[in-house]
């Protein structure tokens, strides 16, 4: 797809953040570009839009910045998993593995309905913890996690984690 270079072009890297030896893959640079967050959105929706997905479940907090286009476009409700203590209602939590420690996402209870057809969303997968995670809440819930989407990651993930053996699509891999 033509449309991928200038995609990856557009995410400004940003060497030694938030830490030292960290490679940052900004995609904020992407928002400013319009085309080339109109054409990421694009790639996402015409993927997406004949394969009856209802729930689109981004992830806290890059997940937001693509999710909505996406589910507005193709016809789906947008689900917010959050980090801990964030949402108001009653909740569910996943706990997953960081480098040091662990973190959590949230979603709220009655959010997503049984036999759901879901797509999870953020901006970028390196591991796959997070990923992993939002699909255990997708599943809990009784929804069915058709694929997990992201701009930018590895091609390796899907083959080292498997996401629960959930499909993977990236369109990009990091700069
Ligand atoms: P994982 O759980 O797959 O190891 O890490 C993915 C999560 O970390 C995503 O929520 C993603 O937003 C965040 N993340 C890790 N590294 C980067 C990075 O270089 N750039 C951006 N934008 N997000 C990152």
């Amino acid at each position: 797809d033509p449309r991928l270079k200038a995609i990856s072009e557009a995410i400004r890297v940003v060497p030694h953040f938030p830490k030292p030896g960290i490679m940052f893959q900004d995609i904020t640079t992407l928002l400013l570009d319009h085309k080339a967050f109109k054409d990421t959105v694009d790639i996402f929706v015409d993927r997406y839009r004949d394969m009856g997905i209802s729930v689109v479940a981004g992830i806290e907090a890059r997940g937001f910045m693509f999710g909505p286009s996406i589910a507005l476009a193709i016809g789906a409700k947008f689900v917010p998993l959050r980090k801990p203590r964030k949402l108001p209602g009653e909740v569910i939590s996943e706990a997953y593995v960081l480098e040091y420690g662990t973190d959590c996402l949230e979603m709220h209870v009655g959010a997503v309905q049984p036999r759901e057809r879901a797509l999870v969303i953020d901006d970028l997968v390196a591991t796959g913890g997070t990923l992993s995670a939002a699909i255990r809440l997708l599943e809990r819930a009784g929804a069915q996690v058709v694929e997990c989407a992201c701009v930018v990651g590895l091609r390796e993930v899907k083959g080292q984690h498997g996401l629960n053996g959930k499909p993977l699509y990236i369109l990009v891999e990091p700069r």
